[in-house]
């Protein structure tokens, strides 16, 4: 295959770049080709894994220390071993970028002007923005004129009203950028296209979509449309994650502060030391609490399930109904036991989860008669990611 036939998406975090390669058919589908992660990214076990389409491995390998110290010689790792296995660059590479700001509603060609916009945007993503410019930064500066295209996780949600973009803070806040911005929007917006495509039914519906992996979120949908997220202004806000409290009363903060805490060490708390991992004491993978017999992981599993199970039938109030609910994302897709757990919360309203269905993972798992259906669908962000590059570039 001509590597102009090809599409690159990257998504880089702290600790490991994933990424992904496609082909382009003639009539602009996308297709697969590889996948591959760097991670253990600033570790003494950074391992580079690559796989086709099929799941064969192609490469699987240590990476020495100084070669993946950060982010920026990661992608240099990863650009090199591309630039070994296609005949030239592919024609376009798309970047998961967490912040849009509340300026960027859609995804935009890259340039230094909207690095420079991006970079601005780091006080509200302090873990993941820096991150996800650098492999944007290192292809700018190796292949200037290969097009490069930043997809946000806030875009889909810029369709919120006025009341659901604010919090309870006066005006001047809300215009210098205190806003309620929403996260996992690629994600949201995999769901949407699925639902449409795969539920036609619920077209025009009301449908709350819940991502539940590492970070936790949900979204309210009206006719595929976000109109509400439980995630706002930066990605802590909201339901319980694996490492992240979600919803906290703000005195909490002050309570840390006035304990001598420094704002990186609160950021680090806040980031890395709640959620599931924090009060199970044990860790943040949920295959571990609910293989275990301690106390704190059933505290931490009943926890997790109540508050999310709250804030999903909470986004019910911005579309004064539900039509169905649909899980997403590492948890959302594979434990029928948490997604069980949660819709207990859930009798009172007549949704009845079909024990086979859910341990079969959908794509309904809810009773023929329950009030609303609940749903699996395994979101695709890169798939996204791609399909926007592609249209951008093919626009041009
Ligand atoms: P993600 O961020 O979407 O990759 O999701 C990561 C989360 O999904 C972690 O908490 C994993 O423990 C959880 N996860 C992945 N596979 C399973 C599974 N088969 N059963 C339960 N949890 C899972």
């Amino acid at each position: 295959m001509n590597s102009q036939d090809t599409l690159l998406v990257i998504n880089a975090g702290s600790s490991s770049i994933k990424f992904y390669l496609y082909g382009i058919s003639a009539e602009r589908e996308l297709s697969p080709i590889l996948g591959g992660q760097l991670e253990g990214i600033g570790t003494q076990h950074s391992r580079l894994r690559v796989r086709d389409a099929q799941g064969q491995t192609m490469t699987e390998r240590q990476i020495a220390p100084r070669h993946a110290a950060d982010v920026r010689d990661a992608q240099e790792v990863v650009g090199t071993w591309l630039s070994g296995h296609l005949s030239g660059s592919p024609l376009a590479v798309g970047h998961r970028v967490v912040h849009g700001g509340p300026d960027l509603h859609a995804p935009v060609l890259v340039d230094d002007a909207i690095i420079e916009k991006l970079q601005s945007y780091t006080s509200l993503a302090p873990l993941h923005q820096p991150n996800n410019l650098a492999p944007m930064q290192v292809i700018r500066e190796r292949l200037p004129h290969l097009p490069q295209v930043a997809c946000f996780d806030t875009a889909f949600h810029r369709t919120h009203s006025a009341v659901a973009d604010r919090y309870a803070v006066p005006e001047a806040m809300y215009q210098e950028g205190v806003r309620r911005y929403g996260f996992h929007g690629l994600s949201y917006e995999y769901v949407a296209q699925r639902v449409k495509r795969a539920l036609p039914d619920l077209q025009g519906g009301k449908v709350v979509a819940a991502h539940i992996g590492s970070g936790v979120s949900a979204c309210a949908m009206l006719d595929g449309k976000s109109v509400d997220s439980t995630m706002g202004f930066t990605a802590l806000e909201g339901l319980p994650m694996g490492t992240r409290p979600g919803r906290l009363d703000p005195g909490i903060v002050l309570w840390l502060m006035e304990r001598g805490m420094s704002h990186d060490e609160i950021q680090h708390f806040l980031y890395h030391d709640c959620g599931l991992k924090g009060l199970s004491g044990i860790g943040n993978d949920m295959r571990e609490l609910e293989a275990s017999d301690a106390p704190a992981a059933r505290l931490a599993l009943d926890y997790f399930a109540w508050r999310v199970a709250e804030g999903i039938v909470g986004l019910g109030c911005a579309m004064n109904g539900i039509d169905a609910i649909v899980f997403t994302a590492g948890i959302g897709e594979n434990s029928a036991g948490m997604r069980a757990r949660i819709a207990r919360h859930w009798e009172w309203l007549g949704i009845r989860i079909d024990d086979a269905r859910n341990a079969a993972h959908g794509p309904r798992i809810s009773t023929e008669d329950s009030k609303i259906g609940v749903y699996v669908v395994r979101t695709n962000e890169e798939l996204i990611i791609a399909q926007h590059t592609l249209d951008l570039v093919s626009a041009r």
